[in-house]
């Protein structure tokens, strides 16, 4: 079976074939999809064989509430080394003084942040959600939005970009407790001395949701918020492309704060075999490999963004810094769910997304998965000549669906499966 290859032995896809034949059923379904479609949501990527093998191992057997060296369950000996090498990679590969790696989501990340450093009832400004701001930035259908009193910023209908007049203006107006910066969708680097700026003016804590660019950082491809943020907020699986989790950064005065926040307050037991895939991951992104990787990413949604913005799309602050691009699909006179629909059917999965006017929907791409694929700005061109194909005529989307299929077959995210 296809994913033996990755997961060798007693933990593989065999055993649960020979099992469960119809859970097997859908995960090589899942992987089939996964490789013979685009993956072009920003969030997601290809973790590697090496970290599937960590988060297939025995280690999801075993309970450890509490840190290493003070845990509350017996026979923690060895998951405590997994953890402390999470931790020392984590604090390695940012610069950070201390690093807690027992998340289980960037949200659960973000509500440790909240719960280390503010109170129910204080004031936080964020990104609006209409301009990009994560639902942990103050939805009223999170906790976020129920126990804090969340102010929006926006970015510039014209140019995009974020309006840090427009922040200091309401920072100084609403004396917020803390400042958050990070987005679901922003395209452009996060000028962070400039928060931090503002931050200070008016007293604030800054948190940075770096859920996105966090793998960026890892590469050298993006400016780093440690320096500037008290708080780091970050998931492990999107550019950073580790297990599904998320982690704290923080200065050494924090770290007893930020810790206690994840356990007891907002979590009990860490999940040893994410920990101990994350510290895979992070002894990945420490190497000369993934510095390319990262840097090839971006290159990618350069070439992407130039491909799109020819075709006639309208993208958003004019093409981009990171992994990800948004953009407007109504020059080719379609809306973007429409778009979202016609590009599902010819084999490219993507988001809708918020965009400079919060009245108008986009969509939302990036190059994290397809860049782990190995594809190039060859091929990021390409894949921006397809969507575009797909979206203006939707008799064209089978067409497209066939050349997806050859694309995504020369660039197996596997090799040999
Ligand atoms: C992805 C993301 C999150 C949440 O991550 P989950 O793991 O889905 O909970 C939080 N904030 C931002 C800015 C994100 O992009």
């Amino acid at each position: 079976m296809p994913v033996a290859h990755t997961l060798e032995g007693p933990l593989s896809v065999d055993v649960l074939g020979r099992q469960d034949p119809e859970l097997a059923e859908i995960l090589l379904a899942e992987l089939a999809r996964q490789t013979t479609t685009l993956q072009l949501i920003a969030a997601e990527n290809f973790t590697s064989p090496a970290v599937l093998a960590a988060l297939g191992s025995p280690l999801a057997n075993k309970y450890a509430e509490g840190y290493p060296g003070a845990r509350h369950h017996g026979g923690c000996e060895l998951v405590d080394v997994a953890e402390r090498v999470a931790v020392d990679r984590a604090k390695a590969l940012f610069g950070a003084e201390h690093a807690n790696v027992q998340s289980h989501s960037g949200s659960s990340a973000v509500l440790a942040a909240y719960a280390a450093l503010l109170r129910p009832g204080d004031t936080v400004l964020a990104m609006g959600l209409p301009h990009g701001g994560h639902l942990t930035h103050g939805s009223p259908a999170n906790f976020s939005g129920r126990w804090f009193d969340f102010v929006g910023y926006g970015v510039d209908p014209e140019s995009g970009l974020i309006d840090h007049d427009q922040v200091r203006a309401l920072a100084r107006s609403h004396r917020p407790k803390a400042i958050v910066c990070g987005s679901i969708s922003y395209p452009r680097h996060i000028d962070y001395a400039a928060f931090r700026e503002v931050a200070d003016e008016v007293g604030a804590y800054l948190v940075a949701d770096a859920a996105h660019p966090i793998g960026l950082v890892a590469g050298g491809a993006a400016p780093s918020p440690v320096p500037y943020a008290d708080v780091v907020c970050a998931t492990t699986h999107k550019v950073l492309r580790g297990p599904r989790g998320g982690m704290l950064l923080c200065g050494s005065e924090l770290a007893e704060r930020v810790d206690r926040a994840v356990f007891p307050f907002t979590q009990g037991g860490a999940q040893m075999h994410t920990v101990a895939a994350k510290a895979v991951a992070f002894g990945e992104a420490a190497t000369p490999a993934f510095t390319a990787y990262a840097h090839q990413v971006v290159a990618n949604a350069r070439a992407l963004a130039r491909s799109l913005a020819a075709e006639g799309l309208l993208v958003t602050t004019g093409g981009t810094d990171t992994h990800l691009l948004t953009v407007d699909p109504a020059p080719l006179g379609v809306d973007a769910r429409t778009a979202r629909g016609r590009l599902a059917a010819a084999g490219m999965v993507l988001d809708t997304c918020a965009l400079p006017h919060p009245d108008v929907r986009g969509l939302r791409l990036g190059t994290a998965a397809v860049t782990t694929q190995g594809m190039g700005e060859t091929e990021a061109a390409r894949i921006g000549a397809l969507f575009a194909t797909a979206v203006r005529d939707e008799s064209a989307g089978r067409r497209v669906r066939e050349e997806v299929r050859n694309l995504t077959g020369r660039f197996p995210p596997y090799p040999g499966q």
